[in-house]
């Protein structure tokens, strides 16, 4: 495993790789990565014949900059944990990816104005700047997305097919902590009060499932008074929506 900070050295790499017809699969992080992370890449790693993983926290998605700031970043230990199933890991600097400010521009339409797009306004035109960027960079045969982010992967879907690009976005199922919490890299900002608490949202969405006979509004009243009800957490939005559009 090599890591890789430049666009030059990625490009000589994917070259070559490209000239030996070898397949190219991508899995895409933010780093601090877990074993929901080690998934997409172990899929890859089975599916192609070279594994690119990016390890870039990307400021362009952030709404907040305070959440920008306390993103846990932990490149050698990310390396150490990714080698056995990785050939590169590139890690660009802010100044790599974006020499000067970013002038793409997307419209994904309903599909970034509502629950995240709503409360985190530009959280997903910053994803599909970064995403379609490391795409021409890596040119993946195939790319790993994880169905935690389940808005994002239908962003991305959707900016594959705007762009015309050829890569074929692979979802991949949520890997949880045992009480069913979904892994993710901010859970390491948790307390371990904190940590047990979250595990409330999974339990209360998988009770939600079974409510099959009631009307919609009365699942999501189910779903949001469940979860309030000890007053440790607010609800920002619960929603059943179309896996699509
Ligand atoms: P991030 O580093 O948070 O940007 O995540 C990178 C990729 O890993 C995204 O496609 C996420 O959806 C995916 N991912 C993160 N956590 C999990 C998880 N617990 N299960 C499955 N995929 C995940």
């Amino acid at each position: 495993m090599q890591v890789i900070k430049t666009k030059k050295e990625l490009q000589i790499k994917i070259n070559e790789a490209k000239l030996e017809g070898k397949k190219i699969g991508f899995v895409p992080t933010m780093g601090a990565l877990h074993q929901g992370h080690l998934s997409l890449i172990k899929r890859a790693r089975n599916e192609n014949d070279i594994v690119v993983c990016s390890i870039f926290v990307n400021p362009v998605q952030f709404n907040n900059q305070e959440d920008l700031k306390t993103y846990p970043r932990s490149l050698e230990q990310d390396a150490a944990f990714i080698k056995p199933y990785v050939d590169y890991v590139f890690a660009p600097e802010v100044e790599e990816m974006y020499p000067e400010k970013p002038t793409e521009t997307f419209d994904f339409e309903t599909l970034e104005t509502v629950m995240e797009g709503q409360y985190r306004p530009g959280h997903f035109k910053g994803v599909a700047v970064v995403v379609s960027r490391l795409f021409t960079m890596v040119q993946p045969n195939n790319a790993y997305f994880g169905e935690k982010d389940f808005q994002q992967l239908a962003i991305i879907q959707k900016m594959v097919k705007m762009l015309k690009m050829s890569v074929n976005i692979v979802p991949c199922e949520i890997i949880r902590e045992q009480n069913g919490l979904a892994m993710s890299s901010r859970n390491r900002r948790l307390s371990a009060k904190g940590f047990e608490y979250a595990s409330l949202i999974y339990k209360t969405l998988s009770k939600s499932k079974m409510l099959k006979h009631i009307k919609i509004e009365e699942v999501k009243q189910f779903v949001i008074q469940e979860i309030e009800k000890d007053s440790i957490f607010e609800v920002e939005y619960f929603e059943m929506v179309d896996a699509e559009t």
